[in-house]
């Protein structure tokens, strides 16, 4: 048995939350490059160049890329041969509120969601535990920022739903709202199991490259014809139009019930954080 104390854990937690409000991630930095120079739109553009700087400036100043800084959503992946002295939930959750002390980074968690009084650590955080058979611990921080969050839907879809009604669900969610979500827009979709099981692998598929595709060839062609659709909408960076309102699509999915096809789509905005470390 490997021992991995929990303070550990903490310091860990309290360094990915820095990381992840800094430096936007590489993939997405990569998306909205390309992205820069295919929009069409001369303002579009001129959003995303000014998307582009903003990153360049947090990294190196050591700023929140978006000052909404979140809820932190955490995965932990723990190996079986891994033995955590102590309490897991609260060592990740002592890490995130000294990442968020330490960085100066905005408190946005209410303790009870209808008497809303801010418990001014921004924990809890959403923990999601999974197990595997290593001796590693895996742990992941994703801000995620409430205005895209907010936009996001589930659809309940009959058995029978076609890929059309897929795509027009996903689709119609964005129209809805996703200009308040500030665009470029990064898709994670859930689909199948149950409810939760499909919210929760809408979120983990926000994890995902933006521009990795999904091995099955039947998921693949569905993210690329949703990214076409979304980007036919016009919305564009920041909500003003032009081809780029979508950076990437990506799906996961379940083995689900024959009496129905849950589909969970996960709403990102333009400063898609997350960072990781294998312990
Ligand atoms: S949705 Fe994203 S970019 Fe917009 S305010 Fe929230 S965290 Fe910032």
């Amino acid at each position: 048995m490997r021992k991995i104390s929990t303070k550990k854990i903490t310091d860990v937690v309290s360094r990915l939350v820095l990381k992840a409000n800094f430096s936007l991630r590489k993939d997405v930095l990569s998306s909205l490059k390309r992205a820069a120079l295919s929009e069409k739109s001369p303002l579009g553009k001129s959003i995303l160049k000014i998307l582009i700087e903003n990153a360049r400036i947090a990294e190196k100043e050591g700023l929140a890329i978006c000052q909404y800084t979140g809820i932190a959503v955490v995965f932990c992946e723990i190996g079986q041969k891994v033995h955590v002295g102590g309490d897991i939930d609260k060592a990740i959750n002592e890490g995130i509120r000294l990442g968020y002390k330490k960085g100066c980074l905005r408190k946005s968690v209410v303790s009870d969601p209808i008497i809303r009084k801010n418990t001014g650590t921004n924990t809890p955080s959403i923990i999601h535990y999974s197990f595997n058979k290593s001796d590693k611990l895996r742990l992941t921080v994703l801000p995620k920022g409430f205005g895209c969050e907010n936009a996001s839907k589930v659809f309940m879809l009959k058995p029978t739903a076609t890929e059309e009604e897929i795509i027009e669900s996903v689709v119609g969610a964005v129209k809805e709202q996703g200009a308040d979500a500030c665009p470029p827009l990064i898709l994670g979709i859930g689909i199948g199991g149950t409810l939760d099981k499909a919210a929760t692998l809408s979120k983990e598929a926000t994890l995902l490259p933006v521009n990795k595709t999904n091995p099955k060839k039947h998921l693949k062609r569905l993210e690329s014809l949703i990214l076409k659709r979304v980007n036919e909408t016009g919305i564009g960076p920041a909500g003003l139009g032009g081809k780029t309102t979508c950076l990437g699509v990506n799906i996961l999915s379940f083995p689900t019930h024959i009496a129905g096809l849950p589909v969970v789509v996960n709403i990102n905005c333009h400063a898609l954080r997350s960072a990781e470390s294998l312990i």
